[in-house]
């Protein structure tokens, strides 16, 4: 029936626009490549670089398509594969060697990591400064009081401690914020019944500082050792590393939506929910810098610059470590950070 001609595979063909199906072949000839019917017909015919030919993607019938606008379709995946690489060109698809070759997938997916890790840990962070560096003033505000907010109806209430000595913290306060950059104006202190959160502190993007009476109360009177703590909530805010804990926190949830398919409203609710600002724990080097900051800004105002490591003894000695309050877990004092406090006051003395 086809005489000059070399047969590829059977299959049918599908006139332009038509779905009506006719049993042929698609054949090879000097001059290109037919489909041709049952009775020897050449129902269509295209120079070999004018089809387009579908890539192979498991046993999905392959579709050969015309330039004319007809198609020839076949199952014999097998007889298109070895006439396309005896024509020299590679169409398998890339679908299909992953397929075929499970290795290739794991290459594949190690890469898909290795990009994940690669946005990670070198994408993120530089979008996160620059983030920074961009955000108006007004962002940290409404951060801030919507945390605020937040946590006033929830685990907030009002400080019984009386305004006598809430008057005297603030003074002391007032004196290391006088050593900022910002000075007094940039920062606010705000005294809360800390509930649940126990004795604690923590700083809000803007320069607003809470702090519980639980912690006044654990303090004991040792008005130095509240100081060095609020000192250390002022370097995170100098730092901006609330702001900067938020952003990273959006920054995850987008690149985990974006996996999703879905980016929009979580990355929202990370951003307008202050709630999400306390449950976000500082890194460690944060921790570490607030610290350093504590010890300058004490040392500063004439204050004892080791406060801060002392009330992280204390907390521990009093607390325990399996007190489970958050500003244990968040603030873990452990004496390879007391001792980082003292070699750093040391490295500060005589300056
Ligand atoms: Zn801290």
């Amino acid at each position: 029936m086809v005489s000059d001609g070399q047969t590829i595979a059977g299959g049918e063909w599908y006139p332009p626009g038509s779905s009506g199906r006719v049993i042929a072949t698609l054949v090879s000839y000097p001059d290109g490549i037919s489909a041709v019917s049952a009775e020897g017909t050449r129902l269509s015919s295209g120079a070999f670089a004018g089809l387009s030919i579908s890539a192979r993607v498991g046993d999905i019938p392959r579709r050969i398509n015309f330039a004319d606008g007809s198609l020839f379709e076949t199952a014999d995946n097998a007889a298109i594969d070895a006439f396309l690489k005896n024509a020299g060109r590679r169409h398998a698809g890339w679908v299909h060697l992953l397929e075929e070759f499970h290795p290739r997938i794991f290459v594949f997916a190690a890469l898909v990591i290795l990009l994940a890790i690669g946005i990670y840990r070198y994408a993120l962070p530089l979008l996160v400064e620059i983030a920074v560096l961009v955000t108006p003033p007004v962002v940290p505000q409404m951060m801030s009081s919507g945390t605020l907010n937040t946590l006033d109806t929830t685990v907030l209430s009002v400080s019984d401690v009386p305004q006598a000595r809430q008057t005297e913290i603030t003074e002391r306060f007032m004196r290391i914020a006088g050593a900022t950059q910002e000075g007094t104006a940039g920062y606010m202190l705000n005294f809360r019944d800390g509930g649940a959160i126990g004795p604690n502190a923590f700083a809000l993007p803007d320069g607003n500082i809470v702090i519980t009476d639980q912690l006044i109360e654990l303090a004991d009177g040792d008005d130095e050792m509240i100081s060095g703590v609020l000192a250390h909530e002022i370097g995170h805010v100098e730092y901006k590393h609330s702001l900067r804990q938020l952003y990273r926190a959006a920054g995850m949830a987008a690149l985990v939506m974006l996996t999703a398919g879905d980016v929009g409203s979580g990355v929202e609710d990370i951003m307008t929910q202050g709630g999400g600002l306390l449950a976000l724990s500082y890194s460690r080097s944060a921790e570490s810098q607030a610290d350093r900051r504590s010890v300058e800004l004490m040392r500063a105002s004439g204050m004892d610059p080791l406060a801060i490591a002392r009330f992280f003894e204390e907390l521990e000695d009093r607390l325990g470590d399996h007190s489970g309050t958050s500003m244990l877990s968040t603030h873990p004092g452990t004496p390879e950070r007391r001792q980082a406090i003292v070699d750093y006051a040391k490295s500060l003395e005589g300056r």
